[in-house]
């Protein structure tokens, strides 16, 4: 991903920046549940259109003592260029209920190693819900959820059929 500024108004010389970081972060400070425990932790979730689904750190999973799910088939982690990654496949998930200011949602987060990131919410997961993003301030809100969703007060009903949803994006 590239991103290119604006010239700066007025200034003799034109300024163009061309990275591969982000220029501005999005995180959300998001409650994650074990299923079987009831039992929660707070991490911070870096909004990344760049990535695909969503993403567990190994490091976080082991730490907390995350129950993992193997998956069936594996999935293949390529870089930016297309070329396989060199950490290899994925090979399981985690289940997991995630709360956000009164939102609560079921979800299946992938295992890999994230760095120094906890969690990644990736392009699946924003195109679905559509959070509310300000830019300037980094403030999200789940103010765009789908019907299904509602960002509220939730039936565990309404949460499967929100999986389901999520699922049917995933495989293709
Ligand atoms: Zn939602």
């Amino acid at each position: 991903m590239k991103f290119v500024t604006a010239a700066k108004e007025g200034s003799s010389q034109r300024e163009v920046r061309r990275t591969f970081k982000m220029l501005r972060e999005v995180w959300m400070s998001i409650g994650v549940e074990k299923l079987d425990m009831h039992e929660g932790i707070t991490v911070k979730a870096l909004l990344d259109s760049g990535a695909t689904g969503m993403f567990m750190d190994k490091r976080m999973v082991a730490r907390h003592g995350f129950k993992l799910q193997k998956l069936e088939r594996l999935i293949m982690v390529r870089n930016v260029d297309g070329t396989n990654n060199s950490e290899g496949a994925i090979t399981h998930q985690v289940e997991c209920n995630v709360y956000y200011k009164g939102y609560v949602e079921r979800m299946r987060m992938d295992i890999c190693d994230l760095g120094k990131t906890e969690v990644i919410l990736g392009i699946l997961w924003l195109a679905v819900h559509n959070p509310e993003i300000n830019w300037e301030t980094g403030e999200v809100k789940m103010t765009r959820c789908p019907p299904l969703c509602g960002g509220g007060s939730q039936t565990k009903e309404k949460i499967k059929r929100v999986v389901t949803i999520e699922e049917e994006k995933i495989v293709r």
